[in-house]
């Protein structure tokens, strides 16, 4: 693919699936070689599932065993949508059955409890216990329960969903959102960084102006934000203001954004300049790699795990790749096309390693589609290359939708957001 692509062809490339192809992920030779590799990937989300389907896709004799608790995997991409109610919880449900089926990959229900890396095994919840040659780590996301005052996991299990993982979180926030008066108060608090989908919030607060403005349209929204400024910022302050003037108000942590506690029987938040109530209140906590990865020793001070960046195997652990939001990656925001994206290069590479070749430095992409309105959508997109400094974007590889695109631009952004939804979620469980 040339560098010189424009961003719009690159988003065209990107939604008919072939951006993949065209950087080398797809079209990488299968291994002449019949080897009996015992590759286990714990989380079936966007990077496990990517992994364990792309292993079997480019070498069908590798025994690939994906553990992951869930029958259903909701997907966080248009899990706003469903707030918005412009999706419901089935249309973004993704199933193990074709992993199973068509492609071999053996799929366990449950959930992985202890990593043995001296003897190399992984212990799961039931007592089983699963000996790897390999193992690829992608638990996505935990939340720092102790950060927020007040703030707990049955609080977020009753009055004040996060919401960040999609499922009953979703399901509960949206319930909350039907149940509130007109002339409610919304209350979104999104955390510091580095945080899972760093548009989230934002889009999140877009898609429920939506569903306010036209059942409760005298309700209002306030970002209560830990930062002082958040991805696609001027892109959205302008199609807020363009399609939902006043409704949507954003306070950055320097002007008493920063929350500090809750009170979840008074539903209100303590911020550094006093105390805010809301009627429908979206906490989103700071985060750190999923538990399993701390279990294992996978972490460090930051709570999120170094790895090598050509072929994601920890630094720490030899023998187990991190993949996904829960790894540290260079300029590579935590995205599901992002760990789609890794699951496929440290497929490429495990099979590489397995031959006794050196793994191919990568090419790694991303692109986030946000939808503010149902035909206004804008993206932020890049292309992601090794270098001394770690991963980092190549420049002038994506980019942003230009602050004066027009109507008809913002439509098609739009449409390429529902074409990159229906692409990815194909490529990695269809
Ligand atoms: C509201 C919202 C909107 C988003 N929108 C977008 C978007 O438009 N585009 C985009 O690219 N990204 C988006 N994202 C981000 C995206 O969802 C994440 O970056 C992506 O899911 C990360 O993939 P992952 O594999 O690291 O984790 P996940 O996809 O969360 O998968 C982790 C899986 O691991 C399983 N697991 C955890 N621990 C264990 C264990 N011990 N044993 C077995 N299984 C385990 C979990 O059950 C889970 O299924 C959004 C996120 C949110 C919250």
């Amino acid at each position: 693919m040339s560098q010189n692509i424009s961003r719009r062809d690159f988003n065209k490339l990107l939604v008919s699936g072939v951006a993949g192809s065209a950087l080398g992920l797809f079209g990488m030779a299968r291994p002449a070689f019949a080897a009996q590799n015992r590759i286990v990937v714990i989380g079936g989300g966007f990077g496990g599932a990517s992994a364990a389907k792309y292993l079997k896709k480019l070498d069908p004799s590798m025994s690939v065993t994906l553990v992951e608790p869930k029958a259903i995997f909701y997907t966080c991409p248009f899990s706003n949508w469903v707030l918005g109610g412009m999706k419901t919880m089935e249309d973004i449900g993704q199933t193990y059955t074709i992993l199973k089926n068509k492609y071999g990959v053996n799929v366990i229900a449950d959930t992985a409890t202890g990593i043995d890396t001296v003897k190399s095994t992984v212990t799961l919840k039931s007592g089983k216990v699963l000996n790897y040659d390999r193992l690829i780590v992608s638990p996505g996301i935990d939340f720092k329960w102790n950060a927020i005052e007040g703030y707990s996991e049955s609080v977020s299990n009753s009055s004040m969903p996060h919401a960040y993982q999609a499922g009953p979180q979703t399901v509960r926030l949206q319930k909350q959102l039907l149940a509130m008066k007109d002339g409610g108060t919304v209350l979104i608090c999104p955390p510091g960084n580095p945080f899972r989908c760093p548009p989230g919030p934002y889009e999140r607060a877009s898609l429920i102006a939506h569903y306010l403005k036209e059942k409760k349209p005298k309700s209002k929204i306030i970002i209560l934000d830990a930062k002082d400024k958040f991805s696609k910022q001027g892109l959205f302050k302008k199609g807020w203001e363009r399609l939902y003037p006043g409704m949507i108000e954003w306070r950055s942590g320097a002007t008493g954004g920063k929350i500090t506690g809750v009170n979840a029987s008074s539903m209100s938040v303590m911020t550094e300049f006093g105390t805010e109530k809301g009627d429908v209140i979206n906490i989103i906590p700071p985060q750190q790699a999923g538990k399993i990865a701390f279990d294992a020793g996978l972490t460090d001070a930051s709570g999120w795990c170094p790895i090598n960046p050509i072929t994601f195997e920890s630094i720490i652990q030899p023998g187990i790749h991190v993949i996904g939001d829960a790894a540290i990656a260079g300029a590579m925001p935590k995205s599901g096309f992002a760990a789609s994206s890794q699951g496929k290069v440290v497929a490429a590479s495990i099979i590489r390693l397995c031959q006794g070749k050196v793994p191919a430095p990568p090419s790694l992409v991303n692109t986030c589609y946000s939808l503010l309105g149902p035909g206004y959508g804008v993206s932020v997109a890049g292309v992601y290359k090794l270098t001394s400094a770690g991963i980092v974007e190549i420049p002038g590889s994506g980019g942003l939708t230009p602050m004066d695109a027009d109507d008809d631009h913002l439509n098609e952004e739009a449409m390429f957001a529902r074409g990159w939804y229906n692409n990815i979620v194909q490529d990695i469980w269809g």
